[in-house]
């Protein structure tokens, strides 16, 4: 739960990387950072919050150079401290290099420990500073050799931007878990997270960095090169369902077609004799869409959304989650008194959201509250890099749907199936990551 973008240009970067970051914020609110090269030398600012806050026309002006990285950061693996912000920074063998990191490694702990007894001391506590270390300790001259060297020791998600004073490198992990895409122009190469990042620069020609790719810019242009070719990807599925802009398109599945299908295909899947369909804002507008044109129930705003607020999903404490949740959607009582609703979120994850907005649609005045859910049920937790909880607070590893509906106290409630949400991505079913769902992890999180 994070976002990274590089840009390597003809002109400078730091205005570029700054609206780049600004569009990929909804991956991570907590802190985030930029260095760029100047040719010469790496600068880099960083710091906790938003982009908008952390930013400003002094720092920004500091970062002077047509080459750099960003991030914005959600913790996963390591604690939300300053000293833990990206991107990082190491000075090794005559040579700066900084690396930002959206992943997960999942044998990251061991790496550090054997690392730790050779005497290395770390500035951090997140697995992306090993991925640093090591890309440093390999490095002799060929950064891609040294990146090579590393991958063939770290296990999990990684979708990595890597800035030298002279270039800027992009890599992807084996199974492509998360994402990177890759968009040019006459001035710019872009690598970011999101499509968005890429358009908010004005870069076209978007592909995706294969997983396993590694893709080098320099004075010489683009140079591709495989650390393994993969015939079977793994794509998180919890990107189009939830985590993605509506307006990513990432390896060939469009967040916002998705998430419309899914709805259309749960209104066949689970009709509902109700008055109106309402949204959870934002990520299930879409699917409510396609189930209200499905199934020809009037769609309607039944929630207003404080648009000045973080992802309730990705606040740290339940205390903070409740209180995010009270002050991020607030029921419209006008739309809502006497009707009979059904309330579409893309998923259900320890069951307090839910619980505490019907609980509040209710209040409001409607006379039924049903529940669709545009996923399966998340029963396993996450290893690569999206922080669900452990299953001891996954609602659905522990409890039958009916059950979860009981308690979340919906009048109905059905979760969308496998197969209608393989359909709904247009996809083939085996290039997808949906551990989550299903239990079958493409990398086994259990490291000896
Ligand atoms: S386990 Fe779920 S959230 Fe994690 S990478 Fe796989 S699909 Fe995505």
């Amino acid at each position: 739960m994070c976002g990274v973008i590089g840009i390597y240009s003809k002109s400078a970067v730091n205005k570029k990387l700054f609206y780049g970051l600004n569009s990929l914020q909804h991956r991570g609110q907590e802190s985030c950072g930029i260095t760029v090269s100047n040719g010469d030398r790496l600068q880099r600012e960083k710091g906790m919050g938003l982009v908008i806050d952390v930013f400003n026309e002094e720092n920004l002006g500091n970062l002077e150079g047509n080459i750099g990285i960003g991030h914005v950061r959600y913790s996963t693996a390591g604690g939300s401290h300053d000293y833990n912000t990206q991107p990082l920074m190491a000075f090794a063998k005559g040579i700066e290099m900084s690396l930002a990191h959206n992943g997960n490694l999942i044998n990251h702990q061991i790496l550090r420990t054997r690392l730790e007894e050779d005497g290395v001391m770390f500035q951090t506590s997140i697995d992306s500073e090993v991925i640093l270390y090591l890309i440093a300790r390999y490095y002799k001259g060929d950064i891609v050799e040294a990146i090579k060297k590393t991958m063939k020791l770290i296990r999990g998600a990684y979708a990595v931007v890597l800035v030298l004073k002279d270039k800027l490198i992009a890599f992807r992990d084996p199974l492509g878990i998360r994402p990177l895409v890759m968009g040019e122009n006459e001035e710019d190469v872009v690598f970011a997270s999101e499509n968005a990042a890429i358009e908010i620069v004005g870069a076209s020609n978007i592909r995706n960095v294969k997983p396993g790719e590694i893709l080098v810019v320099d004075k010489d242009g683009v140079h591709s090169d495989m650390y393994s070719n993969c015939d079977k990807p793994c794509n998180c599925f919890f990107e189009y369902v939830y985590f993605a802009r509506e307006d990513a398109t990432l390896d060939g599945t469009n967040a916002y077609n998705f998430r419309r299908r899914s709805g259309e295909i749960l209104s066949q899947e689970a009709p509902c004799d109700v008055d109106l369909v309402i949204p959870v804002p934002d990520s299930g507008i879409p699917s409510a869409i396609g189930f209200s044109q499905k199934s020809g129930i009037p769609y309607a705003q039944g929630l207003v959304k404080n648009r000045y607020m973080g992802r309730t999903f990705i606040k740290p404490t339940q205390k903070e989650r409740e209180m995010a949740v009270k002050l991020k959607l607030n029921p419209l009582r006008h739309v809502l008194k006497g009707k009979r609703v059904v309330l579409i979120d893309d998923s259900i994850v320890r069951g307090t959201t839910s619980a505490n907005l019907i609980k509040r649609i209710r209040e409001a005045g409607a006379t039924e509250v049903h529940m669709r859910i545009t996923s399966p049920p998340v029963k396993y937790p996450c290893y690569y890099g999206i922080d669900t909880p452990s299953r001891r607070h996954l609602i659905a590893a522990n409890m039958k749907v009916e059950e979860i509906r009981e308690k979340i106290g919906a009048d109905s409630l059905v979760f969308l199936s496998m197969e209608g949400m393989i359909n709904a991505s247009h996809g083939k079913v085996d290039t997808f990551c949906k551990a989550c769902f299903d239990g079958n992890y493409p990398v086994d999180p259990i490291v000896i």
